[in-house]
């Protein structure tokens, strides 16, 4: 069985809001080297906002493209999607048509028909991919937004932009004083892995003090990165909210999920859980790993 001091240790992390599975995980918390954060809904509250709407095409009105990307953003189960559908509905729009042939584009955005047109929601490199012009005075708006850590969501119908949302997600209020005391316990590294854009991700980097920011990454992508820096021999941790980042949950040596906004995969996979999505009780978890490793020598 696991030393007795270890299993205080996991009753006391109980008692505080942090899940940590089995004595194993201590040990190999106490050696984390690389923290690794993903972005939306972990390191944000995952609780984003539309901010507002530029209309591009003026034949349509804000409404309209709210209307629009709310009804394409009914198949998503993505916090951006669930945003714009939330909006769509306390702007009155209750009544959001089917559409058809709709297709989750992970990390991308969601496509789909309506009334016999294709309109794709979802951010550049999905618009770039789709053959879509983004204009260069557009981008010098939208880089503004991003500048400011908002996430912009292009409207296309039948490949021609029409518009665009902008979203901002908050900064968690503890991040901040959870990553001071995470360098306190003698982490090397904190790093973050997102989806998001560049500038966006920059943003919020520079915010919260991070050593590396790598941005416009796909879930693979991000599992890629876990995968590599343990082949370097680094004890990698690894803290998200399971969409999207489900797989590099489950591989890093330490895994951690939210246990409120996080997915049920995630809370399964992973090995420590932040049941009230507290990141400063993933910094009482290392406090207590440290404490209890050192009563094991
Ligand atoms: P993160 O790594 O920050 O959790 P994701 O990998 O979930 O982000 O998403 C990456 C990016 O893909 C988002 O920032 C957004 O630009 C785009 N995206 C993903 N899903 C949607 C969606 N349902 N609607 C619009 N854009 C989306
Ligand atoms: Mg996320």
């Amino acid at each position: 069985g696991a030393p007795v001091s270890t299993v205080t240790g996991i009753g006391n992390g109980a008692r505080n809001g942090v899940l940590i599975k089995g004595g194993e995980t201590m040990d190999r918390l106490a050696k984390v080297d690389k923290i690794i954060f993903d972005k939306t809904g972990t390191l944000t509250e995952g609780k984003p906002s539309v901010e507002d709407i530029h209309v591009i095409d003026k034949s349509y009105t804000e409404q309209d493209l709210l209307h629009l990307a709310a009804t394409v953003e009914q198949i998503s189960e993505h916090h951006l999607g669930k945003t714009i559908v939330a909006e769509a509905k306390k702007q009155g729009l209750t009544k959001l048509e089917k559409i058809t042939e709709g297709t989750v584009r992970k990390g991308l955005g969601v496509e789909g028909m309506l009334d016999g047109q294709k309109i794709i929601v979802g951010n550049r490199a999905l618009m770039k991919e789709s053959h879509v012009d983004v204009s260069d005075v557009l981008l010098q708006a939208v880089t503004k937004k991003e500048a400011k850590g908002k996430t912009v969501v292009f409207i296309a119908i039948d490949g021609k932009l029409v518009g665009s949302l902008s979203i901002f997600d908050k900064i968690r209020v503890d991040a901040k004083d959870a990553i001071a005391k995470l360098r306190a316990y003698g982490v090397e590294e904190i790093v973050m892995l997102t989806g998001d854009n560049k500038l966006t991700a920059k943003s919020v980097g520079t915010e919260l003090g991070l050593d590396q920011v790598y941005a416009e990454l796909l879930p693979e992508d991000k599992l890629s990165y876990v995968k590599k820096w343990q082949a370097d021999g680094q004890i990698v941790l690894m803290a998200g909210d399971g969409i999207n980042d489900a797989p590099s949950i489950a591989t890093a040596d330490v895994g951690v999920a939210m246990g409120e906004g996080g997915t049920d995969i995630s809370m399964e996979t992973a090995d420590v859980v932040l049941m009230a999505d507290k990141l400063d009780q993933l910094a009482h978890a290392f406090a207590l790993a440290k404490a209890t490793t050192k009563n094991v020598k």
